[in-house]
């Protein structure tokens, strides 16, 4: 995709500090770092969201952040990091090419968890719980 910064990147046309590259997958430094050592890990082929992403490429980007997660943490000195993706633009995903976020995480940094996210959590009652289980377990 030529208008993708992510695909300008892996075709070398926008320089990034690179961190690992596979013959699926390219690792570099997030340019608007939320800690230092912050990576972004994606496919090198562009695919919009984990839904399009093909199943075997899948297995790449997640091979990759298990490999560079305590790379990560321990070139930055950290004792923990938040692993995640942006799945969607209604998830705050900004860039249209999939990429799974390492974030360093240190005991006094101010940040949350995930299930910090979202400030209004659902009740769900144990009917409810009961359908969507069963319907992700049809769809999947
Ligand atoms: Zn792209």
């Amino acid at each position: 995709m030529d208008n993708c910064i992510f695909c300008q990147i892996v075709a070398g046309d926008i320089p990034s500090r690179t961190v690992y590259e596979d013959d699926d997958v390219l690792a570099f430094l997030d340019v608007n770092p939320l800690a230092p050592g912050h990576t972004l890990v994606i496919p090198k082929d562009h695919h919009e969201t984990l839904t399009e992403l093909p199943e075997d490429e899948g297995d790449a980007v997640f091979s990759a952040l298990h490999r560079l997660a305590p790379a990560v943490e321990v070139a930055v000195d950290a004792p923990a990091s938040t692993v995640a993706f942006n799945n969607g633009e209604a998830a705050g995903q900004e860039v249209p090419h999939v990429h799974g976020h390492i974030v360093p995480r240190f005991d006094d940094d101010g940040g949350r968890p995930i299930h910090a996210l979202v400030s209004d959590q659902p009740e769900l009652h144990d009917d409810e719980l009961d359908d969507i289980a069963a319907a992700i377990a049809e769809e999947r």
